[in-house]
């Protein structure tokens, strides 16, 4: 099928790296996707078909793969792009949430007038792994006054269950792993 086709060409341009950036971390290294034009866009036309599909108005990119991703599927749906950064990037007046890593807390701000009611805001990151940053984002979202028309990632560390973290921020919001 195309789904198949579209990973296959997808999976054959991503790298994995072990013990990067530590011990028993298996990263998974996008940069020869993006070094192919022909990847690349295959992967920016199905994050756009999302965006259509689940009518977002606005793309939510997630530093800093996210932005990647994010910049050029939004221009192909016509929507804008949001960048949602690590604490202490932007310039505005933002707001900013906290989250569990394994060790310790992770904190993550969007601009508090980026986003408005009647907003559908697709999120798109790179990889989902433990999901504490797309839970994160999604918690951002709302507090921004806008509605979470769903979670795109390239890829899903099914292993590491964060579909099941993001469940219950999620809703009746799909999360799609290409
Ligand atoms: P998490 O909040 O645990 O879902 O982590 C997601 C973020 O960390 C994403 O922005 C990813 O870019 C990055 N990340 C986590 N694990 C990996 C991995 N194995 N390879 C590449 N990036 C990763």
């Amino acid at each position: 099928t195309a789904d198949e086709k579209l990973r296959d060409l997808l999976l054959a341009h991503i790298h994995d790296v072990p013990d990067y950036p530590k011990p028993g971390v298996m990263f998974k290294d996008i940069t020869p996707l993006l070094a192919d034009a022909g990847a690349f866009a295959a992967l920016t036309d199905a994050l756009a078909e999302l965006c259509r599909r689940y009518g977002a108005t606005k793309v939510v990119g997630l530093e800093a793969r996210g932005f990647i991703l994010g910049a050029p599927a939004a221009v192909r749906a016509g929507v804008g792009f949001v960048p949602v950064r690590k604490a202490g990037k932007l310039p505005g007046a933002t707001l900013a949430q906290t989250y569990e890593l394994e060790y310790g807390t992770a904190e993550i701000e969007i601009h508090a007038d980026a986003l408005g009611a009647g907003d559908r805001v697709l999120v798109i990151d790179d990889v989902l792994a433990t999901g504490g940053t797309a839970e994160a984002s999604l918690q951002l979202i709302r507090r921004a006054g806008a509605e979470v028309a769903g979670v795109a990632v390239l890829m899903e560390l099914s292993f590491l269950t964060g579909r099941d973290r993001l469940a219950s921020a999620l809703g009746d919001a799909p999360l799609e792993a290409l």
